[in-house]
């Protein structure tokens, strides 16, 4: 019944996408001829053929859509996209690929396979799921418990271009802590320790879960304070140029090929639904009182 259903949601959006792609195609030429091309940043999670979920992608899948994204965006890194933010113009829509979490089997496929077509990726890892190989709390909580990537596999996967980036400590869902102490921990700690065990400085930082209700003003302030050159959700919306190059917003890499297509094509009315989330930096100052703890 699901199945049916689900046929029949990817035939609709499969209508929809190709009855407005002469437009959108239109729209989208007009923008990127004004510099106002969009930067669009991908999130992945788990590249896998076995112990099947909802957060993981077959390598098929993902091939065909490296091979479609290679094809139609140009492939960029998060400094590249930020660079692009900041001078306010884009003229080709560009792609930035990222991954959550740190699972172990993304060394099988999808990493090699992104290094050996230079494809730009930043890998998000949750610290201390990394360096203990402890399995992450989503994945215990349906009693799969998931491998991890070790240390000397983030190593190699530095020393091959991959930017290696901080995902909180315990993957925590940020938007409900208030201890400031808590906040330091996830946040400067998980930094500091992944330098340490991966020996090389950590640009960049992602929401765990990403949403609205994920985010702080403080933990934008943290990550901020804590020398990150930027942080990155996870709710949907588009990167324009203009926008803040402190905040990434990301889109789902869904697997199903049409919902791809349709995010990616981007269609002005979707665009205006999604609301950023803008931290309030005048009154987040939470590392400040952290300082003796
Ligand atoms: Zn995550």
């Amino acid at each position: 019944m699901s199945t049916v259903s689900s046929y029949g949601s990817q035939w609709l959006l499969g209508t929809y996408y190709y009855a407005t792609l002469p437009w959108r195609a239109w729209w989208n030429r007009a923008e990127a001829r004004a510099g106002r091309a969009p930067i669009i940043v991908l999130f992945y999670h788990r590249i896998a053929d076995h112990t099947w979920n909802a957060w993981t992608m077959p390598t098929r899948t993902f091939e065909r859509q490296v091979k479609w994204l290679s094809e139609h965006f140009e492939m960029i890194s998060l400094a590249q996209a930020q660079a692009r933010l900041a001078a306010g113009h884009n003229a080709r829509p560009a792609v930035a690929i990222t991954f959550d979490d740190g699972y172990a089997e993304n060394c099988d496929f999808a990493l090699p396979l992104l290094i050996e077509h230079a494809i730009p990726v930043s890998y998000f890892v949750a610290s201390r799921h990394v360096i203990e190989r402890q399995p992450f709390p989503h994945d215990a909580a349906v009693g799969k418990p998931l491998p991890t990537n070790s240390i000397d596999e983030l190593r190699d996967l530095a020393a091959a271009g991959i930017e290696i980036g901080a995902h909180t400590r315990n993957h925590a869902d940020l938007g409900k802590v208030r201890d400031p102490a808590e906040l330091q921990e996830e946040i400067v700690i998980c930094r500091t320790e992944l330098e340490q065990a991966v020996g090389r400085p950590i640009r960049y930082f992602s929401f765990p879960f990403g949403l609205h209700r994920n985010l702080t003003s403080e933990a934008f302030a943290a990550a901020r304070e804590a020398g990150f050159a930027a942080v990155c959700s996870a709710y949907g919306g588009y990167n324009l140029p203009g926008d803040d190059p402190f905040h990434l917003q990301r889109i789902h890499a869904d697997r199903e090929m049409i919902r791809l297509k349709n995010w990616l094509s981007v269609d002005p009315r979707k665009q205006a639904l999604v609301r950023r989330f803008v931290p309030d930096v005048e009154n987040a100052h939470v590392l400040a009182g952290a300082d003796d703890l």
